[in-house]
């Protein structure tokens, strides 16, 4: 009798647990960054794609809100800026902390670490993975696990370099091993431990740190390198990966037909435009071999929840939206659109036999592509009007047609387009509705994903 009443809380307690196993699957999260993806971005795939009466996977999520977008000065952490770059917006959505312009993971001026979610679940037992289209180092993926006072700091031999464009306190001397520092961020991202990371930027681990060989201490920490598609879909069970599919970011998957992008409107010689015929968007050669995001981001997804009790942390970017936005090529945005929406139905398909899992769907910061009028438009008030940026008409999937204006940075000099300061959208399930605010932040977004883990809040 006196055994029995021993035992007996202790078998309360052990069929509590079970049933609550049995009706509650391990908490997983799925945060999928579209870099510069905001609703022109989502639109301009979406017409391109399924139409103005279509919708993109990512639109059929239940829930969802907008993200301002807040960047601190590095001179004046107590002052904003309007317009972020990658580094310090995923930086927030990884810590749930404001910093400046190229941080990763480190406070403005003071260049503390800030504590990530990946992080965060590591310590309490969860898998982690990141999946990217750029390479591992560059910022978006970076800042989930690495800490340094600029994005540029991405490997061994960037650590002495001077980056000119940025401030003293941002060098990457202030990393070096040398000084104390953790060194650069593809060794951060290797002495993190990360279960899963896949996309490019061979280059950036085929060099050594203190006389070891990147890759070769990878292999002896026990992940599998993978460096082909084909090594990714035979993949076995079991190991860590580390696949880097290229020796920078991945090739995109779409381009223009005769490789044509947004081009200036040239003039004749009375000063009337002339407009250039339309084209459609084809696959691009150079892209074959390479995994599609859909399918690292499977892969990702059996290898995190493989006899997993206790849930994980999975972070997948469409790395490329912005980067071909940069770039005034509307096929290749609108390609890796539809790369990342393919992922986000992925994610879905997981989520359905895996309902604990937590899907954010969003973008870091905007960009410049913009929707405008057709020549047309412009014809039919005089024969001098035309836009004034890089201009493209594409003729969409269904035959219709659709002009594309870059016009943050004049040609014909300029060296590129500059991201924007609009809001971001954000798609959510897996969540109660109760939870997501109409207008929110990316701080917030941070304190979802941990809450749904259980994972506590960010302190300082
Ligand atoms: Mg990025
Ligand atoms: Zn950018």
């Amino acid at each position: 009798m006196r055994r029995l009443a021993r035992v007996a809380p202790l078998l309360l307690a052990w069929t509590a647990t079970l049933s609550l196993a049995a009706e509650q699957p391990p908490a997983s999260v799925i945060l999928f960054i579209g870099d510069g993806m905001d609703e022109h971005q989502v639109t301009l795939a979406r017409n391109y794609l399924y139409g103005a009466e279509g919708a993109l996977a990512m639109e059929q999520l239940p829930l969802r809100s907008s993200a301002r977008v807040q960047t601190v000065r590095e001179d004046d952490p107590g002052q904003f800026r309007y317009v972020a770059d990658s580094a310090n917006t995923a930086t927030t959505l990884a810590t749930g902390q404001l910093t400046s312009l190229g941080r990763i993971a480190t406070s403005a001026t003071t260049d503390q670490d800030q504590s990530t979610i990946l992080e965060a679940a590591q310590k309490a037992g969860l898998r982690t993975g990141l999946v990217s289209t750029a390479s591992l180092t560059d910022a978006t993926p970076a800042a989930f696990a690495a800490h340094t006072a600029h994005r540029s700091c991405q490997s061994p031999a960037d650590m002495a370099k001077a980056i000119g464009y940025a401030a003293a306190t941002q060098q990457c001397m202030a990393d070096q091993h040398s000084r104390g520092g953790k060194g650069s961020i593809a060794e951060q991202l290797l002495a993190a431990n990360i279960d899963v990371l896949l996309g490019g930027g061979k280059r950036y681990f085929a060099q050594s740190s203190k006389g070891t060989d990147l890759q070769k201490a990878a292999a002896s920490q026990g992940y599998k390198l993978l460096s082909r598609r084909r090594e990714l879909l035979e993949k076995g069970p079991g190991s860590k990966l580390l696949g880097l599919f290229a020796p920078g970011h991945l090739p995109v998957e779409w381009i223009g037909e005769g490789n044509r992008r947004a081009q200036p409107i040239a003039l004749n010689w009375l000063g009337e435009p002339q407009f250039s015929e339309p084209f459609a968007c084809v696959d691009n050669p150079d892209h074959r071999g390479t995994p599609t995001l859909k399918e690292m981001t499977s892969a990702a997804l059996t290898r995190l929840s493989a006899d997993n009790a206790k849930g994980f942390f999975l972070m997948v970017e469409g790395a490329a939206i912005d980067k071909q936005a940069h770039r005034r090529n509307p096929c290749g945005e609108i390609g890796e659109l539809r790369a990342f929406d393919l992922a986000v139905q992925a994610g879905r398909e997981f989520a359905r036999s895996h309902p604990n899992t937590l899907i954010i769907v969003t973008a870091d910061h905007g960009q410049a592509g913009q929707i405008i009028p057709l020549p047309e438009y412009f014809l039919a008030w005089g024969n001098r009007q035309y836009p004034p940026g890089y201009y493209a008409v594409l003729k969409t999937r269904s035959g219709e047609l659709m002009a594309v204006s870059y016009a943050t940075n004049a040609p014909p000099n300029g060296r590129g387009e500059v991201h924007t300061g609009v809001n971001v959208p954000v798609y959510l399930q897996g969540i109660d509705a109760a939870q997501v605010p109409p207008l929110m932040d990316q701080r917030q977004l941070n304190r979802l994903m941990r809450d749904h883990l259980g994972l506590n809040a960010a302190t300082d």
